[in-house]
């Protein structure tokens, strides 16, 4: 009898956002919390809760003590000090003695105290005016939750579709795996175990305590995922890319094969590598934290900020001075090595429901240069942003699909004019070619541009009518051979000759090493990629070309 072969499942892609970088792919694992219900009891003898007040605390502070000596083994005393802070704070006599008075004055039980005032706690720092104090919220969060999980008897727990209720830390199957839940905690990264690749939350903030371990741990997060766990199938295998924020559900075999280097990479995918002469290769990053990954790869640069991964994070507009804080700290990191800081690239499949309440244009297919237009305020903002950054390192200003000359040449004009009385230093304009009827113009435009950029990612999609967001994996490596992409390419770089400006490239031909020779080929010497890509581009410029430009 011939038994039939089990269909695979489908391949299913989800899009998030990137909020630490990596890939990693596992098993779906769900995160649970259960235990008694959340309806706090009413208080009965306030000594009675006032005692279980305290054994809480006291509890809490001797686990944030733990959690400190195992950050600072595994990462660096600065990490444990996220987790001391919890703890001094716990052991804070004014901060007890607010939670004993609730008791005493107001007739809560416990879980009452703990939930009022750490929600007051928590409205207060999510009206501060910066950032940093409303992230700080989520720590009050997590010890609020902790608190009243140790109250109620809550337990938190993770399961997956072959084993129930396996505690924190200890996968009982030893697989490799994905956590998913709706959110994630500073503890969460230290307390699992090496069997817990990556995390799929719905939200967390970029600059929360939790993120920051992962990014340390070098584990990706991908956030922003709704409906979750519903969203996930039990059984799914998950790949999870941290670096672009898409989550694919069963990857076919072909998915696999274009992530075949990335996932070699193990946790960290990152390794330093020298500068080889001949080919400038830059990195990718999409927020100002990417830059120790740009470093510890050793890229001669940023080649491509994807600032709009910055509000996208943020969930939110962001105001000049947050980004001129952003952009300058990428530079200062880059101690005079270039920095190209791409406007904002806007809508199609990078946008959220946010964005479109505060801008209807994108929801109706604007993008990049376009949307700038009909949004010169955001245009404004950012470009006076970059000019404010200007003085700590060269700036390429980088202009996302463009379509003619002349809406190049507009555009600039309203960055020169907004920023006239900021007098910025070494600002380079130039344009990023992935949209055909640019490159049919780009004799024109690198007239009048100061360099440009091949996006690969988006030429593809719209010169063969490819939509980038579906997973046909195979039609799209056999378009990045295609020889009408390649007789593009070169048509560009030789654009970029006759008018002595320099041409790079981005979009992930550019990461790709079995690329790497014909980019060079075609004369193109610049490679802005993800920081993961940079040492194996290396590597393939070294051992199959030789590296030094042939064209
Ligand atoms: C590209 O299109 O190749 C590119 C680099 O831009 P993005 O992937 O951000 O659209
Ligand atoms: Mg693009």
């Amino acid at each position: 009898m011939v038994r039939a072969k089990p269909r695979q499942a489908a391949e299913t892609r989800l899009k998030g956002v990137p909020l630490s970088p990596g890939v990693a792919i596992g098993r779906a694992c769900f995160y649970v919390r259960q235990g008694a219900a959340s309806v706090s009891p009413a208080a009965t003898d306030p000594r009675r809760e006032i005692q279980r007040l305290r054994n809480s605390l006291r509890w809490l502070a001797r686990q944030r003590s733990v959690l400190a000596r195992e950050a600072a083994t595994r990462l660096s005393e600065k990490h444990a000090e996220i987790f001391e802070a919890h703890r001094l704070m716990l052991a804070d006599e004014f901060f007890q003695s607010q939670l004993v008075q609730a008791i005493e004055e107001q007739g809560y039980s416990a879980e009452e105290a703990v939930e009022k005032e750490l929600n007051r706690y928590q409205r207060q720092f999510a009206a501060a005016d910066s950032e940093y104090l409303q992230q700080r919220g989520a720590d009050i969060s997590e010890i609020q939750q902790a608190l009243l999980g140790y109250l109620r008897r809550v337990v938190s727990c993770r399961r997956c579709h072959e084993a129930v209720d396996c505690s924190i830390g200890q996968c009982r199957l030893g697989n490799d795996h994905i956590l998913i839940g709706e959110e994630i905690t500073a503890s969460l990264p230290i307390e699992t175990d090496a069997h817990t690749l990556g995390y799929i939350v719905d939200k967390a903030g970029p600059t929360s305590h939790a993120i920051i371990l992962a990014r340390a741990l070098r584990c990706p997060v991908v956030g922003d995922i709704k409906h979750l766990p519903a969203a996930i199938p039990a059984e799914a295998r998950i790949l999870i890319d941290g670096d672009s924020g898409e989550v694919i559900l069963n990857p076919s075999d072909e998915t696999l094969g274009r992530y075949q280097a990335k996932l070699a990479g193990g946790r960290s995918g990152l390794r330093a590598s020298e500068p080889v002469p001949g080919l400038q290769v830059m990195a990718n990053i999409g927020q100002s934290g990417d830059v120790g990954d740009a470093l510890a790869a050793g890229a001669e640069g940023v080649g491509l900020y994807r600032t709009e991964m910055e509000l996208l994070v943020a969930g939110r507009l962001l105001g000049e001075q947050e980004q001129a804080a952003r952009y300058s700290e990428v530079l200062r990191a880059m101690t005079g090595k270039p920095v190209c800081i791409r406007l904002l690239d806007l809508g199609s499949d990078k946008t959220a429901e946010w964005l479109e309440t505060r801008l209807p244009e994108t929801a109706s297919g604007q993008r990049g240069a376009g949307l700038l237009l009909a949004h010169p305020e955001l245009l404004r903002g950012q470009a006076r942003a970059i000019a404010r950054a200007s003085g700590y390192g060269p700036i390429h200003v980088l202009y996302p699909m463009i379509v003619s000359v002349e809406q190049f040449i507009e555009l600039r004009a309203l960055f020169d004019a907004a920023v006239t009385d900021l007098h910025p230093v070494g600002l380079q304009h130039g344009v990023l070619f992935e949209v055909p009827a640019a490159c049919l113009a780009a004799p024109q435009i690198m007239q009048v541009a100061d360099f440009g950029c091949i996006g690969t990612n988006d030429l593809i999609q719209y010169l063969f009518a490819a939509d980038r967001s579906c997973g046909d994996t195979v039609n799209k490596t056999c378009l990045e051979t295609q020889p009408v992409l390649w007789n593009l390419i070169e048509q560009l770089s030789r654009a970029a000759v006759q008018a002595g400006k320099p041409m790079a490239i981005c979009g992930e031909v550019a990461g790709n090493p079995a690329m790497t020779c014909r980019i060079i080929d075609a004369g193109i010497t610049a490679i802005s990629t993800s920081p993961a890509q940079i040492a194996r581009v290396r590597q393939a410029a070294q051992d199959k070309c030789g590296s030094a430009p042939r064209s």
